[in-house]
Parts: C-alpha cells; sequence; structure tokens
C-alpha cells in the first residue's frame, strides 16, 4: 500500500533521513519507534508529502506520490493524519471540524458527509458531542474527534504520530483503545508512539528507528524480546 525507496531528507545540511526502504502492506499494523529527534515523525511526513523528500520515491498505491508531475491532494485525501496536538479547528464544532475536508474536497455532498461524520463519531464514542466546541472538551475527547474527522473521509491507511502524548494518562487509554479497535478492523495504520504496551499488543511490526536509519525492525517479540543490534537494546532499556 506504501513503499518509500531510496528515501532521503535534509534540513539544510541536517540529514534527517538516510536512505529509507520500507513497505507497508494493506491491513498491516507498524509501529515506530526510536529516540527522540531520530526522524520518525519526518518519516511520517514524507508518506503523505506533509514533507517533500529530498530523494527517492514514495509509492502510495501504486502511484510514486513523490513525482512533482502527480497531484499529491488526491493522494493524500485517503491517508488519514491524526497529530499529538489535535489541530483541531476552535471556532468550528465538532460537526463542521468532521464534514470540513470532505465537503470542500467535493468528495461528499453535505448531507452525505453529516450521515458519515456522525457514524464516525459514534464510533469512538461521541456521538452526544456534535455540536459541541473543541475546547469544551477533555484532550482524550479532542483526540477521539480528530480520529473521527480522519475516518470520515474514509482513508485507506492512517498516520498516527504520537497521538496520546500530549493527554493526561487517564485518558492515553480511552484513544489507545479506539487504535485498537481500528486495527481489530483491518485499518492500515503506520503509529509513531513510545506506548510500549500498545506496540506489543496491536504492532504487526515494531520497526526500531535511530539517526535516520531503521536499525531494527520485526514482530514485537522478535524486537522487544529479541533485539538483535545493541542500538535497540540500549533504546529499550530505557523505556522498557
Ligand atoms: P521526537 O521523538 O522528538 O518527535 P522524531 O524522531 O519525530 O523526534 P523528527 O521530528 O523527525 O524526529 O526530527 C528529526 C530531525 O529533523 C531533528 O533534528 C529536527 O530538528 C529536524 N527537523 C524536523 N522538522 C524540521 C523542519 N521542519 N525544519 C528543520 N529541521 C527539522
Ligand atoms: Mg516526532
Amino acid at each position: 500500500l506504501i513503499e518509500t525507496k531510496n528515501l532521503y531528507k535534509y534540513f539544510g545540511k541536517n540529514e534527517v533521513l538516510k536512505g529509507l526502504d520500507i513497505q507497508i502492506k494493506k491491513g498491516e499494523v507498524v509501529v515506530m519507534i526510536g529516540p527522540s529527534g531520530s526522524g520518525k515523525s519526518t518519516f511520517l511526513r514524507c508518506m503523505n508529502l506533509l514533507e517533500a523528500p529530498t530523494k527517492g520515491e514514495v509509492y502510495f498505491e501504486g502511484t510514486n506520490i513523490a513525482d512533482k508531475s502527480v497531484d499529491v491532494f488526491s493522494h493524500r485525501e485517503k491517508m488519514g493524519m491524526v497529530f499529538q496536538q489535535f489541530n483541531l479547528f476552535p471556532n468550528m464544532t465538532v460537526l463542521n471540524n468532521l464534514i470540513l475536508a470532505p465537503v470542500q474536497n467535493k468528495k461528499m455532498i453535505k448531507a452525505e458527509a453529516e450521515k458519515k461524520a456522525k457514524e464516525m463519531l459514534s464510533r469512538v464514542g461521541l456521538e452526544d458531542k456534535v455540536n459541541a466546541y473543541p475546547q469544551s472538551l477533555s484532550g482524550g475527547q479532542q483526540q477521539r474527534v480528530a480520529i473521527a474527522r480522519a475516518l470520515t473521509m474514509q482513508p485507506d491507511v492512517m498516520l498516527f504520530d504520537e497521538p496520546t502524548s500530549a493527554l493526561d494518562p487517564e485518558m492515553v487509554g480511552e484513544v489507545l483503545s479506539i487504535m485498537q479497535e481500528l486495527a481489530l478492523e483491518g485499518m492500515t495504520m503506520v503509529v509513531v508512539t513510545h506506548e510500549m504496551g500498545f506496540a506489543r499488543n496491536v504492532a504487526d511490526r515494531v520497526i526500531f528507528m535511530a539517526d535516520g536509519v531503521i536499525v531494527e525492525q520485526g514482530t514485537p517479540n522478535q524486537v522487544f524480546d529479541h533485539p538483535q543490534e545493541q542500538r535497540t537494546q540500549d533504546f529499550l532499556s530505557k523505556v522498557l
């Protein structure tokens, strides 16, 4: 579904991604872990071209979206993204946050988008918050709205960048359990997280990144219980 080939990203002289090759299959749940500054967010943002790669290819459903002649918007709308900071529009109700993109992109007419949005809100357990404004919601609720908003676009893949890092501890669980349900329903997901329990229980594959390269990857059991590389062992000894 997503494939990167020899992906490089420089910010000036700072080489952040150094030739990354990855293949993500339909239905796969991939968790990316690694130290701060290793390039996890940049990698995720290159997958949907929120960051333009310096070099290399990014295939999404067979098209190289890093190719400048490709209309990246039409592809990106099939990739939902959820950020650490929920990025909801504060001056809009929950419902309007959800229907904005599909209606603007002319993907759906308003009535259809509203129907879909309400369906997605009930899926994240917030059907009673349709007319609420984001600031009246808890952090966990806002992040569930952000997930529902991404789902309203009916994406083929969901990208999560530390979706629970900005939450109070008691709200982490409600967001992770929504993500786990999505995974069980077969959604393709790429998740950057420090939640090692989630990685262990939900991931099909764990990727350990450091200094802009993939150091090691495998099943949660392989990476967490039998890490092969010294750098992976050092990292895990700090976080587990
Ligand atoms: P964290 O765990 O702290 O979120 P990360 O693994 O997600 O870290 P990135 O955010 O991808 O790391 O950052 C990797 C490197 O790229 C860092 O050195 C950062 O300073 C640099 N970087 C990221 N985004 C930009 C940008 N827009 N402009 C310049 N440098 C950037
Ligand atoms: Mg990051």
